[in-house]
Protein backbone atom coordinates (compact mmCIF):
# COMPACT_ATOMS: atom_id res chain seq x y z
CA UNK A 1 0.00 0.00 0.00
CA UNK A 2 1.42 3.43 -0.80
CA UNK A 3 1.20 5.60 2.07
CA UNK A 4 -1.42 8.37 1.67
CA UNK A 5 -4.37 8.61 -0.55
CA UNK A 6 -2.62 11.45 -3.35
CA UNK A 7 0.19 8.33 -3.56
CA UNK A 8 -2.37 5.71 -3.52
CA UNK A 9 -4.88 7.12 -5.86
CA UNK A 10 -2.63 9.40 -8.13
CA UNK A 11 -3.77 8.48 -11.31
CA UNK A 12 -7.23 9.28 -10.39
CA UNK A 13 -6.42 12.60 -9.55
CA UNK A 14 -5.65 15.10 -11.99
CA UNK A 15 -4.65 17.99 -9.95
CA UNK A 16 -2.23 16.63 -8.86
CA UNK A 17 1.33 17.53 -10.85
CA UNK A 18 4.69 17.13 -10.27
CA UNK A 19 4.43 20.87 -8.83
CA UNK A 20 2.13 19.93 -6.15
CA UNK A 21 3.92 19.19 -2.59
CA UNK A 22 1.93 16.38 -0.74
CA UNK A 23 1.14 17.03 2.38
CA UNK A 24 -0.10 13.40 4.00
CA UNK A 25 -0.40 12.28 7.19
CA UNK A 26 -0.69 9.04 5.75
CA UNK A 27 -5.04 9.28 5.42
CA UNK A 28 -6.93 6.79 4.19
CA UNK A 29 -6.96 2.69 3.27
CA UNK A 30 -9.03 2.75 6.33
CA UNK A 31 -10.72 -0.85 7.40
CA UNK A 32 -13.89 -2.42 5.34
CA UNK A 33 -15.19 -4.75 8.12
CA UNK A 34 -17.84 -7.02 7.80
CA UNK A 35 -20.37 -6.37 10.66
CA UNK A 36 -22.78 -9.71 10.47
CA UNK A 37 -24.06 -8.85 14.66
CA UNK A 38 -24.77 -5.73 13.97
CA UNK A 39 -26.87 -6.72 10.51
CA UNK A 40 -29.08 -8.74 12.85
CA UNK A 41 -29.44 -6.61 15.73
CA UNK A 42 -30.95 -4.00 13.05
CA UNK A 43 -32.94 -6.74 11.59
CA UNK A 44 -31.51 -6.20 8.09
CA UNK A 45 -32.62 -9.60 6.09
CA UNK A 46 -30.02 -12.25 5.88
CA UNK A 47 -29.35 -12.73 2.28
CA UNK A 48 -27.51 -8.78 3.03
CA UNK A 49 -23.61 -8.83 4.15
CA UNK A 50 -23.10 -5.44 5.65
CA UNK A 51 -20.02 -3.66 5.48
CA UNK A 52 -18.44 -0.96 7.22
CA UNK A 53 -15.98 1.79 5.87
CA UNK A 54 -14.63 2.80 8.97
CA UNK A 55 -13.49 6.22 8.48
CA UNK A 56 -12.79 7.45 12.21
CA UNK A 57 -9.29 5.32 11.27
CA UNK A 58 -7.96 8.38 9.65
CA UNK A 59 -5.66 10.39 11.25
CA UNK A 60 -7.62 13.30 12.89
CA UNK A 61 -10.38 10.91 13.12
CA UNK A 62 -12.50 11.61 10.13
CA UNK A 63 -13.20 11.08 6.64
CA UNK A 64 -12.66 14.69 6.25
CA UNK A 65 -8.88 14.31 6.18
CA UNK A 66 -8.91 12.23 2.42
CA UNK A 67 -10.52 15.96 1.47
CA UNK A 68 -7.62 17.71 3.38
CA UNK A 69 -4.46 16.36 2.19
CA UNK A 70 -5.81 17.47 -1.17
CA UNK A 71 -6.71 21.08 -0.32
CA UNK A 72 -3.39 21.87 1.75
CA UNK A 73 -1.43 20.31 -0.86
CA UNK A 74 -2.87 22.41 -3.59
CA UNK A 75 -3.01 25.77 -1.07
CA UNK A 76 1.08 25.04 -0.30
CA UNK A 77 1.69 24.78 -4.63
CA UNK A 78 0.17 28.22 -4.89
CA UNK A 79 2.42 29.32 -1.85
CA UNK A 80 -0.78 29.64 0.59
CA UNK A 81 -0.02 31.15 4.28
CA UNK A 82 -3.24 30.43 5.75
CA UNK A 83 -5.99 27.93 5.22
CA UNK A 84 -9.33 28.74 6.64
CA UNK A 85 -12.77 27.13 6.90
CA UNK A 86 -16.29 26.92 8.57
CA UNK A 87 -16.98 23.87 10.45
CA UNK A 88 -19.08 21.74 12.37
CA UNK A 89 -15.87 20.14 14.07
CA UNK A 90 -14.40 17.63 11.93
CA UNK A 91 -13.43 20.05 9.43
CA UNK A 92 -11.64 22.37 11.36
CA UNK A 93 -9.59 19.28 12.89
CA UNK A 94 -8.18 18.40 9.57
CA UNK A 95 -7.61 21.62 8.24
CA UNK A 96 -5.45 22.62 11.84
CA UNK A 97 -3.56 19.51 11.24
CA UNK A 98 -3.04 19.50 7.79
CA UNK A 99 -2.20 22.95 8.16
CA UNK A 100 0.12 22.52 10.79
CA UNK A 101 1.94 19.57 8.79
CA UNK A 102 2.63 22.41 5.87
CA UNK A 103 3.62 25.01 8.24
CA UNK A 104 0.70 27.02 7.37
CA UNK A 105 -1.72 28.69 9.44
CA UNK A 106 -5.59 27.92 10.12
CA UNK A 107 -8.26 29.50 11.32
CA UNK A 108 -11.38 28.04 12.02
CA UNK A 109 -15.09 29.45 12.49
CA UNK A 110 -17.82 27.78 14.39
CA UNK A 111 -21.35 27.66 15.39
CA UNK A 112 -20.64 28.63 19.26
CA UNK A 113 -21.42 25.45 21.81
CA UNK A 114 -21.93 23.38 19.27
CA UNK A 115 -18.78 21.38 18.74
CA UNK A 116 -18.03 18.62 20.33
CA UNK A 117 -15.22 18.75 22.63
CA UNK A 118 -12.68 16.64 21.11
CA UNK A 119 -12.91 18.05 17.81
CA UNK A 120 -12.72 21.93 19.91
CA UNK A 121 -9.42 20.41 21.19
CA UNK A 122 -7.94 18.86 17.86
CA UNK A 123 -8.00 21.87 16.11
CA UNK A 124 -6.45 24.25 19.32
CA UNK A 125 -3.99 21.83 19.80
CA UNK A 126 -2.99 21.78 16.28
CA UNK A 127 -2.61 25.77 16.51
CA UNK A 128 -5.65 26.88 14.95
CA UNK A 129 -7.11 30.29 15.43
CA UNK A 130 -10.45 29.53 16.89
CA UNK A 131 -13.67 31.51 16.38
CA UNK A 132 -16.67 30.53 17.45
CA UNK A 133 -19.31 32.52 16.05
CA UNK A 134 -23.03 33.72 17.50
CA UNK A 135 -24.70 31.63 14.09
CA UNK A 136 -25.20 28.11 12.82
CA UNK A 137 -22.81 26.42 10.64
CA UNK A 138 -24.77 27.46 7.25
CA UNK A 139 -23.67 31.18 8.80
CA UNK A 140 -20.34 30.00 9.37
CA UNK A 141 -19.59 28.62 6.01
CA UNK A 142 -20.91 32.02 4.37
CA UNK A 143 -19.24 34.43 6.32
CA UNK A 144 -15.64 32.13 5.79
CA UNK A 145 -16.83 32.82 1.54
CA UNK A 146 -17.06 36.37 1.93
CA UNK A 147 -13.50 36.77 3.77
CA UNK A 148 -12.12 34.34 1.48
CA UNK A 149 -12.90 36.10 -1.12
CA UNK A 150 -11.22 39.45 -0.14
CA UNK A 151 -8.70 37.93 1.98
CA UNK A 152 -5.72 35.67 1.37
CA UNK A 153 -6.92 32.94 3.27
CA UNK A 154 -7.19 29.47 1.39
CA UNK A 155 -11.04 28.39 1.58
CA UNK A 156 -10.47 24.74 2.55
CA UNK A 157 -14.87 23.91 3.00
CA UNK A 158 -15.88 21.10 0.56
CA UNK A 159 -16.88 23.96 -1.82
CA UNK A 160 -13.33 23.95 -2.46
CA UNK A 161 -13.47 21.52 -5.47
CA UNK A 162 -10.42 19.50 -4.65
CA UNK A 163 -11.65 18.39 -1.13
CA UNK A 164 -14.41 16.17 -2.84
CA UNK A 165 -11.40 14.87 -5.49
CA UNK A 166 -9.40 13.34 -2.34
CA UNK A 167 -12.98 12.36 -0.32
CA UNK A 168 -14.28 10.05 -3.78
CA UNK A 169 -11.17 7.88 -2.87
CA UNK A 170 -13.12 5.94 -0.25
CA UNK A 171 -15.31 4.31 -2.83
CA UNK A 172 -12.18 3.09 -4.66
CA UNK A 173 -10.86 1.37 -1.68
CA UNK A 174 -14.08 0.09 -1.04
CA UNK A 175 -14.19 -1.57 -4.63
CA UNK A 176 -10.89 -2.61 -4.42
CA UNK A 177 -11.48 -4.67 -0.88
CA UNK A 178 -14.86 -6.13 -2.27
CA UNK A 179 -13.89 -6.76 -5.40
CA UNK A 180 -16.58 -4.78 -7.09
CA UNK A 181 -18.82 -2.32 -6.53
CA UNK A 182 -21.16 -3.11 -3.33
CA UNK A 183 -25.05 -3.00 -4.42
CA UNK A 184 -25.99 -0.35 -1.87
CA UNK A 185 -23.61 2.50 -0.05
CA UNK A 186 -24.87 4.44 3.06
CA UNK A 187 -23.91 7.56 4.10
CA UNK A 188 -24.99 10.07 6.47
CA UNK A 189 -25.48 13.55 4.23
CA UNK A 190 -24.58 17.46 6.42
CA UNK A 191 -22.89 19.51 3.76
CA UNK A 192 -23.67 16.99 1.17
CA UNK A 193 -19.93 17.00 0.09
CA UNK A 194 -18.94 12.96 0.97
CA UNK A 195 -22.20 11.76 -0.74
CA UNK A 196 -21.92 13.97 -4.13
CA UNK A 197 -17.72 12.56 -3.47
CA UNK A 198 -18.78 8.90 -3.18
CA UNK A 199 -20.78 8.90 -6.09
CA UNK A 200 -18.02 10.29 -8.21
CA UNK A 201 -15.76 7.80 -7.31
CA UNK A 202 -17.80 4.71 -7.57
CA UNK A 203 -18.51 6.55 -11.37
CA UNK A 204 -14.99 6.68 -12.33
CA UNK A 205 -14.13 3.37 -11.21
CA UNK A 206 -17.22 2.29 -13.10
CA UNK A 207 -15.58 3.83 -16.06
CA UNK A 208 -12.48 2.77 -16.25
CA UNK A 209 -13.73 -0.89 -15.89
CA UNK A 210 -13.10 -1.84 -12.18
CA UNK A 211 -16.48 -2.59 -11.33
CA UNK A 212 -19.38 -4.65 -13.22
CA UNK A 213 -22.16 -2.21 -11.71
CA UNK A 214 -23.20 0.78 -9.53
CA UNK A 215 -24.25 1.00 -6.09
CA UNK A 216 -27.66 2.52 -5.00
CA UNK A 217 -26.92 5.40 -3.14
CA UNK A 218 -28.82 5.66 0.26
CA UNK A 219 -28.34 9.30 2.03
CA UNK A 220 -29.88 9.82 5.23
CA UNK A 221 -30.29 12.96 7.18
CA UNK A 222 -31.38 13.74 10.70
CA UNK A 223 -35.14 14.56 10.91
CA UNK A 224 -34.44 17.88 12.65
CA UNK A 225 -31.90 18.62 9.57
CA UNK A 226 -33.63 17.46 6.58
CA UNK A 227 -33.41 20.09 4.09
CA UNK A 228 -32.65 17.98 1.16
CA UNK A 229 -35.79 15.14 2.18
CA UNK A 230 -37.77 18.87 3.19
CA UNK A 231 -37.26 20.05 -0.56
CA UNK A 232 -36.00 23.27 1.20
CA UNK A 233 -33.68 24.98 3.10
CA UNK A 234 -33.79 24.25 7.08
CA UNK A 235 -33.21 27.62 8.93
CA UNK A 236 -32.97 26.34 12.14
CA UNK A 237 -31.42 22.77 12.17
CA UNK A 238 -31.64 20.32 15.39
CA UNK A 239 -30.23 17.39 16.03
CA UNK A 240 -28.02 15.43 18.40
CA UNK A 241 -25.87 14.46 15.70
CA UNK A 242 -23.77 17.46 15.20
CA UNK A 243 -21.71 16.73 12.51
CA UNK A 244 -24.83 17.11 9.74
CA UNK A 245 -26.66 19.75 11.89
CA UNK A 246 -26.75 21.44 8.46
CA UNK A 247 -30.06 23.64 7.10
CA UNK A 248 -28.57 24.80 3.79
CA UNK A 249 -26.18 22.34 2.07
CA UNK A 250 -23.51 23.01 -0.43
CA UNK A 251 -23.34 19.77 -2.59
CA UNK A 252 -27.39 20.08 -2.58
CA UNK A 253 -27.27 19.44 -5.94
CA UNK A 254 -24.67 16.66 -6.07
CA UNK A 255 -26.61 14.88 -4.03
CA UNK A 256 -29.74 14.72 -6.05
CA UNK A 257 -28.28 13.59 -8.71
CA UNK A 258 -26.48 10.94 -6.90
CA UNK A 259 -29.78 10.15 -5.74
CA UNK A 260 -31.43 10.44 -9.30
CA UNK A 261 -28.45 8.85 -11.24
CA UNK A 262 -28.03 5.66 -8.97
CA UNK A 263 -31.81 4.85 -8.06
CA UNK A 264 -31.33 5.27 -4.48
CA UNK A 265 -32.94 7.86 -1.71
CA UNK A 266 -32.08 10.51 0.54
CA UNK A 267 -34.27 9.58 3.83
CA UNK A 268 -34.27 11.04 6.96
CA UNK A 269 -34.38 9.58 10.77
CA UNK A 270 -34.86 10.64 14.37
CA UNK A 271 -32.53 11.17 16.43
CA UNK A 272 -33.74 9.03 18.64
CA UNK A 273 -33.24 6.01 15.86
CA UNK A 274 -29.88 7.31 15.33
CA UNK A 275 -28.55 7.10 19.44
CA UNK A 276 -29.69 3.35 19.19
CA UNK A 277 -27.76 2.77 16.24
CA UNK A 278 -24.95 4.51 17.92
CA UNK A 279 -25.08 2.35 20.62
CA UNK A 280 -25.59 -0.73 18.74
CA UNK A 281 -22.63 -0.78 16.78
CA UNK A 282 -20.50 -0.08 19.62
CA UNK A 283 -21.74 -2.46 21.46
CA UNK A 284 -22.30 -5.60 18.91
CA UNK A 285 -19.16 -5.06 16.92
CA UNK A 286 -16.16 -3.25 18.46
CA UNK A 287 -16.79 -0.34 16.54
CA UNK A 288 -17.16 3.35 18.12
CA UNK A 289 -18.16 5.78 15.83
CA UNK A 290 -19.02 9.40 16.33
CA UNK A 291 -23.24 9.85 16.74
CA UNK A 292 -23.62 11.10 13.06
CA UNK A 293 -22.64 8.16 11.95
CA UNK A 294 -25.20 5.91 13.31
CA UNK A 295 -27.27 8.07 10.51
CA UNK A 296 -26.83 5.76 7.82
CA UNK A 297 -27.05 2.73 10.03
CA UNK A 298 -30.94 3.47 12.09
CA UNK A 299 -31.56 4.32 8.15
CA UNK A 300 -31.11 0.79 6.68
CA UNK A 301 -33.11 -0.44 9.56
CA UNK A 302 -35.72 1.70 8.51
CA UNK A 303 -35.63 0.40 4.67
CA UNK A 304 -35.43 -3.24 5.84
CA UNK A 305 -38.62 -2.30 8.24
CA UNK A 306 -40.57 -1.13 5.17
CA UNK A 307 -39.09 -4.44 3.05
CA UNK A 308 -37.14 -2.11 1.26
CA UNK A 309 -34.60 -4.36 0.19
CA UNK A 310 -34.96 -7.43 -2.62
CA UNK A 311 -34.54 -10.61 -0.79
CA UNK A 312 -34.16 -13.29 -3.48
CA UNK A 313 -30.32 -12.59 -4.34
CA UNK A 314 -27.24 -11.74 -2.12
CA UNK A 315 -26.15 -8.38 -1.62
CA UNK A 316 -23.46 -6.47 -0.02
CA UNK A 317 -24.26 -3.20 1.11
CA UNK A 318 -21.58 -0.95 2.52
CA UNK A 319 -21.85 2.13 5.00
CA UNK A 320 -19.31 4.88 5.79
CA UNK A 321 -19.02 5.78 9.83
CA UNK A 322 -17.51 9.01 9.33
CA UNK A 323 -15.99 9.59 12.60
CA UNK A 324 -14.72 8.36 15.40
CA UNK A 325 -16.81 7.69 18.65
CA UNK A 326 -13.73 9.54 20.63
CA UNK A 327 -14.55 13.04 19.43
CA UNK A 328 -17.71 13.25 21.58
CA UNK A 329 -17.27 11.26 25.31
CA UNK A 330 -19.80 13.42 26.24
CA UNK A 331 -22.53 11.79 24.18
CA UNK A 332 -20.85 8.52 25.01
CA UNK A 333 -21.29 8.84 28.52
CA UNK A 334 -24.94 9.81 28.65
CA UNK A 335 -25.85 7.36 26.17
CA UNK A 336 -24.14 4.95 28.08
CA UNK A 337 -25.76 5.45 30.86
CA UNK A 338 -22.37 6.13 32.31
CA UNK A 339 -23.06 3.59 35.41
CA UNK A 340 -19.55 2.99 37.02
CA UNK A 341 -20.26 0.21 39.68
CA UNK A 342 -17.97 0.88 42.77
CA UNK A 343 -16.44 -1.50 45.31
CA UNK A 344 -13.38 -2.03 47.68
CA UNK A 345 -10.13 -3.40 46.08
CA UNK A 346 -10.84 -6.76 47.68
CA UNK A 347 -11.82 -10.15 45.99
CA UNK A 348 -15.02 -11.19 47.61
CA UNK A 349 -16.97 -7.40 47.57
CA UNK A 350 -15.42 -7.44 43.66
CA UNK A 351 -16.98 -10.97 43.12
CA UNK A 352 -20.41 -10.10 45.04
CA UNK A 353 -20.93 -6.87 42.92
CA UNK A 354 -20.07 -8.75 39.36
CA UNK A 355 -22.70 -11.56 40.69
CA UNK A 356 -24.83 -8.72 40.12
CA UNK A 357 -23.71 -7.26 37.44
CA UNK A 358 -23.57 -10.38 35.20
CA UNK A 359 -25.81 -13.07 36.35
C1 LIG B 1 -18.56 16.26 7.85
C2 LIG B 1 -19.19 15.07 8.46
C3 LIG B 1 -20.37 14.51 7.95
C4 LIG B 1 -21.14 15.12 6.83
O1 LIG B 1 -20.49 15.03 5.59
P1 LIG B 1 -20.96 15.97 4.40
O2 LIG B 1 -19.94 15.80 3.36
O3 LIG B 1 -20.97 17.36 4.97
O4 LIG B 1 -22.32 15.55 4.02
C5 LIG B 1 -20.87 13.37 8.54
N1 LIG B 1 -20.25 12.79 9.59
C6 LIG B 1 -19.11 13.30 10.10
C7 LIG B 1 -18.49 12.62 11.28
C8 LIG B 1 -18.55 14.45 9.56
O5 LIG B 1 -17.43 14.95 10.09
Amino acid sequence: MKHGIINAYRAFLPDVTDATPIITLYEGDTPLLEAPRLRERLFLPDNLRLFIKFEGMNPTGSFKDRGMTMAVSKAAERGAQAVMCASTGNTSAAAAAYAARAGMRSVVLLPRGEVAMGKLSQALMHGATVLAIDGNFDEALCLVRDICATHPFDLVNSVNPVRLEGQKTAAFEIVDELGDAPDYHAIPVGNAGNITAYWRGFRQYHAAGKTTKLPKMLGFQAAGASPIVDGHPVLHPQTIATAIRIGNPASWQGAVAARDESGGLIDRVSDERILEAYAAVAASEGIFAEPACATPLAGLQSLAEQGYFPLDRPLRVSVTLTGHGLKDPDRALKVSGGSVREAPAQKDAILRELEKAIF
